[in-house]
């Protein structure tokens, strides 16, 4: 067990099934892709005959995976045929007698069929840290993506085994900084900043990254004096950075890294982009001299949907609406909210307004179509009139949870996410720096 632990503010799962019942103020509208009524495991096929990898449909559906990003193989058949009841069924049957050798977590942006059966609904570091609390689990299956389940493995015992129940259930966003870029990335500035701190004791750089990153630039950032931030804590990491360094390397999310540092007042023109692949970045050494926060060129396919037309939109049709969205989102729509912060400011904010209240939402619509649901006092519906999750959390499916948990029951571990131990480690002291960072 890691010394690592946290308040966590999670939902139980009764809450979270008080949520599926629907509710008038749900979203509702057409959806971006047809082949999202299709079963995963059609892509998964799709994928071994391309022999290419691919994020499936929803809002990721444009975006490029690399060759890198991990794939599954075919589900057994009994599972793709077995209608939807029966595989409830099983997934009950197989939890009912593992008991709890098992612990279920369901990140926010799953389907509901899927978040019915989670012991936890919860973000991403949230449920890494729920699964703290059940000692006993020799199994934590996330129900979620690659690198909430490789931050899982990190900060669980090395005898639990950390399920993703489809391997292909990846993070866009996250293979948008890999480590070879970020390294060569690095070795540029190292070039450019040297090494030596400043007359206050400041390094020329320091690394922190998105929670939603590999274990390896986790890793990366643990062993070169850098740190990790959540949605939730970033303005309170960039302090503890900027305490520390001259400038700070943001990755993988743009977005958030632009609208955390604008809020703390770091003017634009000192967060230039850095791009992958081109000479400098895209930039230039006078510019990156002057810089206080070198952005990465990442996002969120799902949050960068949302945009100011949309919020226009809302506040024409309900008048005094409020609008919340995800700092993920582009500078310009954050900057026409009313309010921002990560899905647990947003769920709380929700939670805590006392009067009838119409909010429209800019994060992913699982999400917000749960809170329409347990909140029906409320009229809360979706910024984007189009229905388009998350592709990668659409990987997995009732028919993969009810594959993986059958697994146990009869005493093998499918899809087990192991983080290699010298990467756990450096991973680990860059979380552990995120945990004792204070505002
Ligand atoms: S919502 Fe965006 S950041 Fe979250 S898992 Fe999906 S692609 Fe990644």
């Amino acid at each position: 067990m890691t010394s690592v632990a946290t308040s966590i503010s999670l939902i139980t799962r009764a809450e979270a099934e008080r949520g599926l019942k629907g509710s008038p103020g749900a979203s509702a509208g057409s959806t971006c892709g047809a082949d999202l009524a299709k079963g995963p495991w059609e892509f998964d096929a799709a994928e071994a005959l391309r022999g290419l990898p691919a994020y499936g449909p929803g809002a990721s559906v444009g975006d490029v995976a690399p060759a890198s990003t991990p794939r599954q193989g075919q589900l057994p058949q009994e599972y793709r045929d077995a209608p939807e009841a029966e595989l409830h069924e099983r997934i009950r049957a197989a939890k009912a007698t593992l008991g709890d050798r098992v612990v279920v977590l369901g990140h926010f942006y799953q389907r509901d069929e899927v978040v019915e059966h989670a012991d936890f609904v919860g973000d991403s570091f949230q449920l890494a840290n729920a699964a703290l609390t059940r000692p006993d689990a020799e199994a934590i299956v996330f129900c979620g993506v690659h690198f909430m389940a490789e931050t899982a493995d990190i900060l669980s015992r090395d005898d639990q085994a950390v399920i993703l129940p489809n391997l292909a259930a990846g993070c866009s966003m996250a293979d948008m900084a890999d480590i070879d870029s970020v390294e060569a990335c690095w070795a540029q500035l190292e070039e450019l900043f040297g090494t030596e701190p400043d007359e206050d004791g400041r390094v020329p750089v320091i690394p922190v990254t998105y929670m939603n990153s590999s274990a390896a630039l986790k890793g990366f950032c643990g062993e070169r004096g850098g740190i990790v931030c959540t949605s939730s804590n970033a303005a309170t990491v960039l302090e503890w950075a900027f305490e520390r360094a001259q400038r700070v390397l943001f990755f993988p999310d743009q977005h958030l890294g632009r609208n955390t540092a604008k809020a703390m007042g770091v003017p634009l023109a000192q967060m230039p982009m850095w791009s992958p692949r081109k000479p400098w970045g895209g930039t230039d050494p006078e510019t990156l001299q002057d810089a206080r926060v070198i952005l990465w060129h990442g996002f969120c396919s799902v949050h960068k949907r949302f945009s100011v037309a949309q919020i226009e939109k809302a506040r024409a049709e309900y008048p005094g609406v409020r609008v919340i969205v995800h700092p993920e989102c582009p500078m310009e729509v954050v900057d026409a909210a009313d309010e921002y912060g990560s899905t647990d400011y947003i769920r709380k904010a929700i939670a805590r307004a006392e009067e009838p209240t119409v909010f429209a939402i800019g994060t992913e619509i699982n999400l917000v179509n749960r809170l329409a649901a347990e909140y029906p006092q409320h009229t809360i519906f979706c910024l984007d009139p189009v229905i388009c999750p998350c592709s990668t959390m659409y990987r997995i499916h009732p028919g993969y949870l009810a594959w993986v948990l059958e697994g146990l029951v009869e005493g093998e571990v499918r899809n087990r996410i192991e983080v290699p131990a010298e990467v756990a480690g450096t991973a680990r002291v860059a979380l552990e720096r995120m945990l004792a960072a204070r505002p």
